[in-house]
């Protein structure tokens, strides 16, 4: 609960995250409050540096106003993506936009070498940022339960602990990575305006999740959305997951290369990628066989989460535009009848790599942005 000392200050700060460079008057009339009680808050949250503010171009006739910026000083989080072949580091102030400034290519993938490498990366950026570190968010390329990386197939890793890269005593989160470039897309990217939306991507497997009001839906135990292990694949596959038949196996490259009959391919997406540029017909036969996979297993969902918008990431999208006929013909016949005149729609991702970096940033912000957090920044800067 926000202690109601912030109540107000909250919801400007959440506006001018939503909405960076929203005018004074936009606020006001969004949050139903009078311009005088608007400029009271935002004069509150400049002095403590949470917000800038600057006059706005003159528009008409009308009173002058101003625009809010998050304020250059204030509250910075730090945003890593660990992924299969690499790891980046970006900081992000309130706005939430990531701003790279670390990153490097896994030497080995030992987690000891990893989490030493991107250790030192947050032990230099939160040095430099002093006390304005607030929070460290971390997007894994595997599942995660309750923060904890329980399975990273693709870094070949079983439990891995990485809280030991959160500086003390700061809000420390790991999240999966579709699960991250889902919230994003939902807050700022293709799903944005949809209460309920579904996120869904391929790149070694698939990922994903169900966001709602642009929060990740995560289960009893926080290892919810592993679409990719729904059983909508061949029972006589096992999957590295542990179970059979996962769907996973289905749609990613090591499903074309099954269908060209090639052998299993050390990196999937790389293969995938290249098989998607081959102009043969065996190619675009794999290719429709995986988008058939696809369109089918998305319907599957629809019918059982039933979102305002779905939205494509990773390789999902490039193979439906490559296999558009086998990807619709898959969808539509998949839905339930009562939803075909009307069913949500399948968008293509906007924010591509960077979803995961821009979820962890806006999932930190969140950690952040508490009453009793603006307590602690209040006293730091004293306010
Ligand atoms: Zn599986």
């Amino acid at each position: 609960m926000a202690s109601p000392r912030w109540h107000g200050a909250l919801a400007v700060l959440d506006e001018v995250r939503r909405t960076p460079g929203i005018t004074r008057a936009a606020l006001a009339q969004r949050l139903g409050l009078s311009s005088g009680t608007v400029t009271e808050l935002t004069a509150r949250l400049r002095g403590l540096s949470l917000l800038g503010e600057t006059p706005a171009p003159a528009v008409g006739r009308g009173r002058p106003t101003t625009v809010l910026t998050p304020h250059p000083d204030g509250p910075a989080v730090l945003a890593v993506d660990l992924r299969h072949e690499d790891w980046r580091c970006a900081v992000a102030g309130l706005d939430g936009n990531p701003r790279m400034i670390a990153a490097a290519r896994h030497a080995d993938r030992s987690p000891d070498r990893v989490r030493d490498e991107i250790g030192q990366a947050v032990r230099r950026t939160a040095g430099g940022l002093g006390d304005r570190l607030r929070a460290v968010a971390v997007s894994v390329a595997g599942t995660v339960r309750g923060g904890h990386v329980v399975q990273a197939s693709t870094l070949g890793w079983g439990p891995v602990d990485l809280s030991p890269l959160g500086p003390p005593g700061l809000p420390m989160l790991v999240e999966n990575d579709a699960r991250l470039a889902g919230v994003a897309e939902a807050r700022g990217g293709a799903a944005a305006g949809s209460s309920t939306a579904l996120h869904v991507t391929v790149e070694v497997g698939l990922g994903g999740c169900l966001t709602v009001d642009g929060r990740p839906v995560r289960g009893a135990t926080g290892a919810g959305g592993e679409f990719g292990h729904l059983p909508f694949g061949d029972r006589a596959l096992r999957c590295p997951c542990g179970a059979a038949g996962c769907w996973d196996l289905m749609v990613d490259g090591r499903a074309l290369a099954r269908h060209l009959g090639e052998p299993a391919p050390a990196d999937p997406r790389t293969y995938a990628a290249a098989v998607l540029a081959r102009p043969d017909p065996a190619a675009g036969a794999a290719v429709a066989a995986a988008a058939t996979a696809l369109g089918t297993g998305v319907a599957g969902l629809v019918n059982a989460l039933d979102p305002g918008v779905v939205t494509l990431g990773g390789l999902a999208a490039p193979l439906r535009a490559a296999a558009a006929t086998a990807f619709t013909t898959a969808f539509t016949g998949g839905l339930m009848s009562f939803r075909r005149p009307d069913p949500p729609p399948v968008r293509d991702a906007v924010l591509g790599d960077d979803g995961a970096l821009h979820g962890a940033a806006a999932l930190a912000l969140d950690a952040v942005l508490t009453g009793e957090m603006l307590d602690a920044w209040a006293r730091r800067t004293g306010g």
